[in-house]
């Protein structure tokens, strides 16, 4: 399982390698560029999910298309 995503910010395109908690979803991430504060896009359950390079652990772990709570 892979726990480091780098995270694109989708206001300035600022990049950010981050280690993912295993256990929990990240619902909120400020940008280190910008200070821009993301969420997950609809239908996403972390901001991982939705800007980073790697699903979230929890997806990982229970396959493609299922998200963590
Ligand atoms: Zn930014």
């Amino acid at each position: 399982m892979k726990i480091e995503s780098t995270l694109t910010c989708p206001s300035c395109g600022h990049k950010s390698i981050e280690a993912m908690p295993t256990n929990a979803c990240q619902f909120f991430y400020d940008c280190g560029g910008c200070g821009t504060r993301l969420k997950p896009k609809p239908g996403d359950c972390c901001v991982f999910c939705s800007y980073g390079t790697v699903p979230c652990p929890p997806v990982q772990e229970s396959g493609k298309g299922v998200f963590c709570s």
